[in-house]
């Protein structure tokens, strides 16, 4: 009787040694050949392009990538061409489709952009940033980060406006020519190029630190609203208000100096809500890294300016929460900034971004929609020939991650079963 029982013991662990070696050892150590998974493939997407400054074709390609992955809570809006013909593309980010949203009602809606002074690399990287954060949240954390609740609640009640480069053209040239170059890239006289967008829109146009001289740094414009990158915004944030979206917040990166400007000039925009909120958002940013920005109109910190896109905003617009933020550094490395300095420069913004979102969640005065048309909607659809080509790269590689899952069943793991049955029936002719 002892033998047997021994003989039953000796079995057993036979099986399970037997079993761990063929069925989940083999399996573990066999090479993973499947395709990246579309999680793979967005979070390396992000790591790629906040790995360094990139180049205005790749934030656009990226833009896209993003929009096809989440094509029910994205948009992508194409809303006109810069001087020299890039496409200037803003992405919309928002549960509008899970939302009870009633027809007639708009969304509390959020501007940010970048770029729109050439050489100022990481204003594009950190909307970079924040839109990677928002896509990860949307792919991998959604139930799990402390912020899970938050930012599913910002994105169910609010959409959020991305437009990376303000100043494509400008970008560009400060890639292949001229690293400090600050304007546009449109001809404007004889001898000079370019006029400083951020002194083009009409609030303020021809004030302080604004020149008349074309080949001046900051030269204006012969007039207000001279510019097609001005315009293109100008009418796209006009029309999107007289639809389905009510802008509480216009945020503008720039850089350096780390300062957020809650408005140009003394008595432009620096009321106190609005204010206050600013002084909350430098304190999430200090809890980051310890990073220090100051809070101020620009004339108290630095100096004061006309024609400025966050002022157009706050005055002309009435967005309440309008800032104008210079980011990283002091001065160290100035316009030149290292590219190891995006990803902690954006982790403060986004800090920042959600203080501003519980701001715009609380925001009262939501205005119906009373003048909108179908033109207005279809005005700037984003067509794109090489989109469809996209989708069905996509969906082509689902299908063979497929094919090549059926395969491995075929060979590997029928092969694993095979050797669990023919243990288990060792083990019961031991057993008899
Ligand atoms: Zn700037």
């Amino acid at each position: 009787m002892a033998t047997r029982i021994i003989l039953n013991y000796i079995a057993l662990y036979l099986f399970i040694f037997l079993y761990n070696y063929y069925c989940i050892r083999a399996d573990h150590m066999k090479p993973r050949e499947s395709p990246p998974s579309p999680h793979q493939h967005i979070g390396s997407a992000c790591d790629l392009i906040l790995d360094g400054y990139q180049r205005h074709q790749e934030v656009e390609n990226f833009l896209r990538r993003v929009c096809e992955m989440h094509e029910n809570v994205t948009e992508l809006f194409d809303i006109g061409s810069t001087y020299e013909g890039r496409r200037m593309l803003v992405l919309k980010i928002g549960f509008k489709k899970q939302a009870t949203t009633p027809a007639n009602e708009r969304r509390k809606s959020a501007w940010i952009d970048g770029g729109i002074h050439a050489r100022e690399h990481i204003a594009p990287s950190t909307v970079l940033y924040i839109i990677c954060q928002v896509h990860i949240f949307i792919f991998f954390l959604k139930g799990i980060t402390v912020n899970s609740k938050k930012i599913t609640n910002l994105l169910t009640q609010s959409d959020w406006y991305f437009l990376p480069v303000v100043n494509p053209d400008g970008y560009e040239y400060s890639f292949t020519k001229n690293r400090m170059w600050r304007k546009n890239r449109r001809p404007t006289s004889p001898n000079c190029i370019g006029v400083d967008l951020n002194r083009n829109w009409i609030f303020g146009w021809g004030g302080a630190d604004s020149e008349a001289n074309p080949c001046a740094f900051n030269y204006r414009g012969e007039h207000a609203e001279s510019e097609a990158e001005v315009i293109n915004i100008v009418r796209f944030i006009t029309d999107q208000q007289s639809c389905d979206s009510q802008f509480f917040s216009f945020i503008t990166y720039h850089s350096y100096g780390q300062k957020i400007y809650t408005g140009a000039q003394h008595g432009y925009g620096d009321n106190n809500e609005a204010t206050a909120l600013a002084y909350e958002m430098s304190k999430s940013i200090k809890k980051v890294n310890g990073a220090h920005y100051q809070v101020g109109t620009s004339s108290a910190l630095a100096y004061p300016f006309g024609g400025g896109s966050s002022d157009w905003a706050k005055r002309v617009v009435q967005i309440k929460y309008s800032y104008l933020i210079e980011l990283r550094d002091r001065g160290q490395n100035g316009f030149l900034l290292t590219r190891k300095e995006i990803v902690p420069t954006g982790q403060e913004q986004w800090a920042a971004i959600l203080k501003l979102g519980a701001a715009i969640l609380n925001a009262q005065n939501l205005k119906k929609v009373i003048n909108c048309t179908d033109e207005t909607k279809l005005k700037y659809q984003y067509k794109h020939p090489k989109l469809e080509k996209l989708n069905i790269h996509i969906a082509q590689r689902h299908k063979n991650s497929w094919k090549s899952m059926i395969s491995n069943i075929g060979s590997t793991n029928v092969k694993h079963y095979l050797t669990v049955f023919i243990l288990f029936f060792v083990i019961i002719v031991l057993l008899s």
